[in-house]
């Protein structure tokens, strides 16, 4: 029992933690905000931003999402093979060899053009199923959609066919998390258009559905019945202007450890294209993480957390490995832990942080860190039989 064999592969000394009792937290704070007959659709597209699409399933599931959002077929699949019964629904186009699985594994499909319309009606038919459909709406932003002015005729079509349901019209906004929010007024007053247009005829439908985490927080009078929200269960923000939720916390933090100490001598160079040059004794510490792992390809900007302080990066960025200056850490000690992306006793490097290194955002952050990092769920519920989806299979 207890030989060699048997023991689990050592773990390498960089990890992500994924806090699950505060993405727990995050869903019981984001439910309070909202009005009670508004639906949370939880998007969990690749891999929950980098958080483990399957725990982020359950625990939506826990909170009565009414949908779980993915993007590709793989994704919504991987979830169902999993045990996940929640209603998913799969954003973007699909091209159609993916339609026969959509309609088998009941993943509701956005629809944005009169091709896919006729092409679901088809596959609803042939296995005799009533299809759900949400028509997406391009109401400015151009990209999915079908414009605004445009949808009457589709909708109509959508109505006409005995095996569709028109369950979902939706939007998207491109701007819903800057302070100006005149153009998310303008995609409302065109997804407005569309709506009014429903109820001239008497159309019901169940889900109108048009904010992100962004309008969540700052557009309430967009909230319809249902909004999807991927970022802010994870305890981010998607801009520094939007409204705050007292009690959101990050739900990722990323670590390493201390793995070797140099000790320079003045005139000594780091790392590759000699890019740091000491002009003083210096005490670097390596760090087992590099671009490979998603850090940002970055040259002596940025920091990492030792022993509740902050430590500069020095010279560039390996693939494997990053080098940053201790030297002020008297303390420090080979395997010490090192927080790249979190919180370290007062100090933190949030994922703004990171995302600032490499010019982007928090989502590209999140969604870079890659799978050679073990993600490691802390702060977990012990699961009860109630807990999460139930477990036999579709
Ligand atoms: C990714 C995405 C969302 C979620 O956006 P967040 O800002 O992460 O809440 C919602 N709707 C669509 C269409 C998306 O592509």
């Amino acid at each position: 029992m207890s030989d060699a064999t048997s023991r689990p592969p050592l773990q390498r000394p960089a990890w992500i933690e994924i806090n699950e009792s505060a993405l727990r937290q995050n869903h019981a704070l984001i439910a309070q905000e909202k009005n009670a007959s508004v639906g949370i659709a939880a998007v969990l597209k690749d891999n929950a931003y980098g958080h483990g699409a399957f725990l982020s399933a359950q625990i939506a599931a826990e909170f009565g999402v009414k949908f779980l959002v993915l993007v590709t077929l793989t994704e919504a699949l991987d979830l169902r093979l999993a045990g996940v019964t929640t209603p998913m629904l799969l954003l973007g186009q699909r091209q159609p060899d993916e339609i026969a699985s959509c309609v088998e594994h009941r993943l509701t499909c956005c629809v944005n053009d009169i091709g896919l319309v006729d092409q679901l009606g088809a596959e609803a038919q042939r296995q005799n199923r009533v299809v759900p459909v949400h028509l997406k709406i391009n109401t400015g932003m151009n990209r999915y959609g079908i414009r605004w002015d445009e949808a009457p005729a589709l909708i109509e079509k959508i109505l006409a066919h005995p095996f569709l349901e028109l369950e979902g019209v939706m939007s998207h906004f491109s701007m819903s998390d800057e302070l100006d929010k005149s153009f998310a007024h303008f995609q409302l007053s065109n997804f407005r258009t569309v709506l009014d247009w429903l109820a001239l005829r008497q159309i019901q439908v169940r889900y109108r559905h048009h904010c992100n985490s962004g309008g969540f927080l700052d557009l309430p009078e967009a909230h319809f019945d249902l909004v999807r929200i991927g970022l802010l269960p994870l305890g981010i923000y998607p801009s520094t202007v939007v409204r705050r939720i007292h009690g959101l916390e990050p739900v990722m933090t990323v670590k390493t450890k201390v793995a070797l100490l140099q000790n320079l001598t003045s005139g000594d160079s780091v790392g590759y294209g000699m890019r740091y040059t000491a002009s003083c004794p210096r005490r670097i510490a390596v760090l087992p993480l590099g671009y490979g792992d998603g850090f940002p390809r970055v040259r002596n900007e940025g920091h990492v957390l030792i022993r509740g302080k902050k430590a500069p990066l020095v010279g560039g960025v390996s693939m494997d490995a990053i080098t940053v200056d201790v030297t002020d850490i008297h303390d420090i000690q080979l395997w010490d832990e090192v927080v790249i992306m979190g919180r370290q006793g007062q100090v933190e490097i949030s994922v703004h942080d990171l995302a600032a290194l490499r010019h982007s955002v928090s989502y590209d952050q999140l969604c870079a860190w890659r799978n050679r990092l073990p993600r490691i769920i802390v702060n977990s519920e012990p699961r009860t039989a109630t807990h999460g989806s139930n477990s036999d299979p579709l």
